[in-house]
């Protein structure tokens, strides 16, 4: 499907070696190579570009000392590059959950995962970590979505909120809060409401129950898949709510994890988990190695 940068990269350094030492046009000619791959592993373009950048910079004084097998050279270099902008602080996967109750808020568009991601979240939280987990949906629009986490719930054994018909977004936010602390609860999970695009209703609605739980996370689930999209979602959720991580869905697919790379650059945010299916098993905790070398092919 897409040509292994390896080889592409090797293809042009033979050529080029055997005109000579290589100099800085050198590096430049397989550096477009690297931003032609970045651009199909669907990396944004002001993002592929500041990348080329710092490792040209990098690559330039190398390239021509070390010059054994340049091609893997300005792989490793590429490698190194993608792997250092994808990790963010902390370690992968950690949630901050003391102060029990913890409150956390998981935000995104419809159909991002976010339900599922929330009950995989609590899944993961009980087993790894022995918390005891609350779960509440928060969204009232679609009552459906409401009882799919009450399934998941059951599902994976962790309790939901009792579904209360007529509530708002916010009263059920502050039930919940009552109920993880009178019930001993380490964490409750608020699963807010999605649209199928950012409005400022749900802004709104979402400012609100963070204002009133001041959550120790707030998760922004977006599909993976969606490349740029997902970027400008999670760059407008952050500016509005303030965002503590990401978690990209549906990176079983064949999308090649450019979002991620973009999504780190733009947002600073450190991506925290990845779904890899629709069981409550497929969530791993984001490593940055393994989108380098999807990126990289
Ligand atoms: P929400 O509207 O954001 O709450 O989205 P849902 O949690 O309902 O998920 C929408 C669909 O995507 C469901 O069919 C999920 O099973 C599926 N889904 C969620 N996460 C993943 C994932 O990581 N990989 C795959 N392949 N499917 C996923």
């Amino acid at each position: 499907m897409f040509e292994n940068l390896s080889e592409r990269l090797s293809g042009v350094f033979d050529r080029l070696t055997k005109q000579g030492a290589l100099s800085e046009d050198d590096v430049k000619t397989a550096l477009r190579e690297v931003r032609v791959a970045l651009l199909e592993a669907d990396v944004s373009l002001p993002v592929a570009r500041d990348f080329v950048k710092a490792v040209q910079e990098k690559a330039t004084g190398q390239a021509v000392t070390k010059s054994v097998t340049p091609g893997q050279q300005v792989v490793k270099i590429v490698h190194d590059e993608l792997v250092h902008v994808l990790e963010g602080e902390g370690e992968p996967g950690e949630l901050k959950v003391d102060n029990a109750p913890a409150p956390i808020l998981m935000v995104g568009l419809q159909g991002g995962g976010k339900t599922t991601t929330t009950a995989k979240i609590a899944k993961r939280l009980k087993e790894k970590q022995g918390k005891r987990v609350l779960m509440a949906s928060l969204d009232i629009y679609r009552p459906a979505a409401m009882q799919q986490l009450e399934v998941l719930g059951r599902q994976i054994g962790v309790d939901t909120l009792p579904i209360v018909e007529g509530q708002s977004a916010l009263q059920i936010a502050k039930r919940a809060q009552q109920q993880a602390t009178m019930g001993g609860y380490d964490v409750y999970m608020l699963d807010t409401a999605g649209r199928l695009q950012i409005d400022e209703k749900l802004m709104g609605e979402v400012e609100d129950v963070r204002n009133a739980v001041k959550p120790r996370e707030t998760l922004l689930v977006v599909d993976g898949l969606t490349g740029q999209v997902a970027v400008e979602v999670a760059e407008e959720f952050d500016a509005k709510v303030g965002i503590t991580g990401v978690v990209l869905t549906r990176m079983d697919g064949d999308g090649r994890g450019g979002a991620a790379l973009s999504m780190r650059a733009v947002t600073g945010k450190p991506i925290k988990f990845v779904g890899l299916g629709e069981k409550m098993e497929a969530l791993e905790e984001f490593r940055p190695e393994q989108i380098a070398g999807r990126i990289l092919g």
